[in-house]
């Protein structure tokens, strides 16, 4: 006999269980297939913006974030120079992000979705979608070695940037979109004190400058995340070796970080990262995607937690309405909403990523930038896609008129 339930979600990463809780607490019978067991090892930078903040806070995890290494913002670096910049004060955005492991992290939110009421089946793979006249109404998934069917009324891929489940739903990635691939590892650093994010503006390879930033987040007293991120759309930077990055960028720290070879906790681990709303469709007959499997990591800064938990909770709120007016058709407003929330901004973003395409000229803005600290408070609104609807700054004001410009098809 088939499970059968409201909704069935593919992944219990941050997308999976933030469409879990959204919907599980609004009494729908839910089923989380995850292929692996939490805590699971994450490859990711653990940082977390005031985006993703502000999504756990809306969850119902604020008094779990008020225990975790809060950041007040980004020190950023360029050629021997550096500054300091504080999240800015915002009406809709909390001013400071956070730095949770991700094996933690992930293992905390699916439960906190476990306990308002979402069922979740560790080591089960949902290995391929089912279909009633076209419309998907479940998976076949596989747990220790048997099949087993599900059945639901609506299915949610959140399979992260795996690709084979969604790719069996018909996924296809716009290869004309930034894409990126990132690495990081762990390290014993007295960085691990610091409560900002450090970021490394000029990241070279064997001399070339590239389309990178390197970034060591602290983790806990003693720990650091520390990896760079690559965008890797360009010819020429789809030959850079990761592994060999990491260790120049490594190699180039200030030795008194004490980041070598002898420090490592971990091997070096490497991922890419679907970006800026590159992969159609994200909605279809049955079925909606969320977070990477729907490609929406923010091109401008490679940060995805929080827009796969925004996006579960939008594709938790279309099923939801879907649900209570009887109506499959109301799920394709998701699409909409996500094209209202992001279009303009991720339309910048891919505008933003051909000019840092051109590292040179990337170099070139980065100093006089690093000349200007109202510049690159600016550029850190932007970056961190921190509009306010009640801001009335240069900021805010410069942002908007950005978004509208990027309305403009060219
Ligand atoms: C090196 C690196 C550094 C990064 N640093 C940051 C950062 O600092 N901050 C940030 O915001 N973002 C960062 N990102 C991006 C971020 O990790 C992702 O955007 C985020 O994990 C997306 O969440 P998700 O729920 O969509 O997918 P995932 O987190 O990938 O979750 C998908 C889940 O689905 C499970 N799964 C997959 N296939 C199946 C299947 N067939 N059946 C059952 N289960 C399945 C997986 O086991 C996994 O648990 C980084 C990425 C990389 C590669």
């Amino acid at each position: 006999m088939p499970t059968e339930v409201d909704v069935a979600i593919v992944g219990g990463g941050p997308s999976g269980a933030a469409t879990a809780h959204y919907l599980a607490t609004r009494g729908y019978s839910v089923l989380v297939a995850e292929k692996k067991s939490f805590p699971r090892e994450k490859t990711c930078g653990d940082g977390l913006t005031p985006r993703a903040v502000k999504q756990l806070e809306l969850m119902g995890l604020g008094d779990e974030l008020a225990q975790w290494t809060s950041v007040k913002g980004l020190r950023i670096y360029s050629n021997e120079q550096s500054m300091e910049l504080p999240f800015p004060d915002l009406h809709d955005w909390p001013a400071y992000g956070a730095i949770k492991p991700r094996a933690d992290l992930d293992s905390i939110v699916l439960s906190h979705a476990e306990r308002s009421g979402a069922k979740v089946l560790f080591h089960t793979q949902a290995i391929a979608p089912t279909f009633d006249a076209g419309v998907c109404n479940g998976f076949i998934a596989k747990r220790e070695g048997e099949t087993e069917e599900v059945r639901a009324r609506y299915v949610v891929c959140s399979e992260g940037a795996a690709t084979k489940f969604s790719r069996a739903l018909g996924r296809e990635r716009d290869t004309s979109y930034p894409m990126g691939l990132a690495i990081r590892q762990y390290f014993d650093s007295p960085v691990g004190s610091s409560d900002w994010f450090e970021a490394f503006l000029t990241v070279r390879s064997r001399n070339d400058a590239l389309p990178a930033y390197g970034w060591v987040f602290p983790v806990s007293e003693g720990v650091v995340n520390a990896g760079v991120g690559l965008l890797s759309t360009y010819g020429r930077w789809r030959e850079v070796n990761l592994h060999e990055l990491q260790h120049d960028f490594i190699t180039s720290l200030p030795a008194e970080w004490n980041i070598t070879a002898e420090t490592v906790r971990s091997k070096p681990r490497a991922g890419r990262l679907f970006m800026g709303g590159s992969v159609q469709p994200v909605v279809g007959p049955g079925f909606l995607m969320t977070g990477d499997a729907a490609g929406f990591i923010n091109p401008c800064n490679g940060e995805g937690i929080a827009y796969a938990y925004e996006t579960g909770r939008m594709a938790g709120k279309h099923i939801d309405g879907a649900l209570r007016e009887g109506s499959p058709a109301i799920v394709n407003s998701y699409s909409r909403e996500l094209h209202d929330t992001y279009g303009a901004y991720y339309r910048l973003g891919r505008r933003f990523v051909r000019v840092i395409g051109h590292p040179a000229l990337m170099e070139k803005l980065v100093s006089i930038g690093m000349r200007s600290r109202k510049l690159m408070n600016f550029t850190l609104t932007l970056l961190a896609n921190l509009e306010d609807s009640k801001g009335k700054t240069y900021d805010q004001v410069a942002f908007k008129f950005m978004k509208k410009l990027a309305e403009i098809k060219p």
